[in-house]
């Protein structure tokens, strides 16, 4: 008999600031694939050995599945009705995901005109009510917040502000010392709210305290460069990138992010729309992972460092992929040409066939 998926809380529990009487509220999220990936190395001249971390394939397609179960079993417990948040799109779809199982309302506060239409469409599915805020993330982030701190409602806020959620998302740290027997040399993920960066310097560095793994990895972040607040040291006010997951202006976990980079000796860099597409494309096509383009930067940001000569050679390199392919169904239909077609005749498919392998 296969083992039954336990869900990161039961894996992790001792970790976790979750008691014997919580809640547990999980999708079995969790224990994603770490992949060897030569094939999208090699193609892209990248001199390391390279893992995907596929966050994909969390319940909801991306990670944010890490920080809800622990965000909402807490939530739960502590008696909530409902869970609120602002969202680029994942968050959402993943808090209205938990609010179901726990049969608690989730209501969502997205940014006008700016979320991925899959992403939404999978909150309103999963039962969230959805505000859409005439202004950016941050505006919509700002007003939850106000929300959640005047205490009229019986709600919890589930912003990565809230520090059980990075609680949770720093087990994703854990699994991949766990899955590779020990530390990558480097890690390497998107950074947009900044509180996953943060998430993971904290489970390596928890790992590390507890004596499980001896060395820390460096962290190498990237953002897109019409939304890099990080790398230019100021706030933008109208970010703008394909990368939608990513598209925040001011990070809430900003020194999170700094404190990681700085402590880890990483990185965090910028990198192009038209860098992050390439990846999006190179890594589907090299390795059979379809990801989202906000989680493709993570590929893109370490084939730019490669060309920089930043790798001496060597190096083991995970990159995370936080999120589903077909959570942008937009992007991922842009630019897909028609298919060919033939004839109902066995010889017209030959034929194609050939034009195809050749
Ligand atoms: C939320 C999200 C990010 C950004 O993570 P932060 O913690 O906000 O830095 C990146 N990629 C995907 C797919 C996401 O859903």
């Amino acid at each position: 008999m296969p083992e039954r998926s336990p869900g990161l809380i039961e894996r992790y529990r001792p970790y976790l600031p979750v008691t014997p009487s919580t809640p547990v509220v999980t999708l079995a999220e969790g224990w994603t694939p770490l992949l060897p990936a030569p094939r999208l190395a090699r193609a892209l001249e990248l001199p390391v050995e390279l893992y995907l971390k596929v966050e994909g394939a969390n319940p909801t397609g991306s990670f944010k599945d890490r920080g809800m179960t622990v965000a909402v079993s807490l939530a739960l417990e502590a008696g909530a009705r409902a869970v609120v948040c602002a969202s680029t799109g994942n968050t959402s779809a993943s808090a209205a995901a938990y609010a179901a199982r726990a049969g608690l309302q989730a209501v969502v506060l997205i940014p006008r005109g700016a979320v991925a239409r899959g992403k939404l469409a999978q909150a309103v599915h999963l039962g969230a009510r959805v505000l859409e805020v005439e202004g950016n993330f941050d505006a919509a982030l700002r007003l939850v917040r106000a929300l959640a701190e005047s205490e009229r409602l019986p709600i919890r806020l589930v912003n990565s502000v809230n520090p059980h959620r990075l609680q949770g998302q720093k087990t994703a740290a854990f699994e991949v010392c766990d899955q590779l027997g020990g530390p990558p040399d480097m890690l390497a993920l998107p950074v947009g709210n900044a509180g996953n960066i943060t998430a993971y310097w904290m489970g390596f560095q928890e790992y590390a305290s507890h004596g499980l793994i001896e060395r820390l990895p460096k962290l190498l972040g990237f953002q897109a460069e019409g939304a890099a607040p990080l790398v230019r040291g100021v706030p933008v006010a109208a970010p703008e990138t394909v990368a939608t997951a990513i598209r925040i202006g001011h990070p809430a976990s900003w020194e999170g992010a700094i404190k990681a980079r700085d402590q880890s000796g990483g990185v965090i860099e910028a990198v192009s729309d038209g860098e992050i597409l390439q990846a999006y494309r190179a890594i589907a096509a090299q390795e059979g992972v379809f990801c989202e383009p906000a989680s493709a930067i993570s590929v893109a940001g370490v084939a730019k460092l490669a060309r920089q000569g930043y790798f001496r050679g060597g190096e083991t390199v995970v990159c995370v992929l936080t999120g589903h392919g077909l959570k942008d169904p937009d992007q991922a239909v842009a630019g897909v040409p028609e298919p060919q077609v033939v004839p109902d005749e066995l010889s017209a498919v030959m034929e194609a066939l050939e034009g195809m392998l050749a």
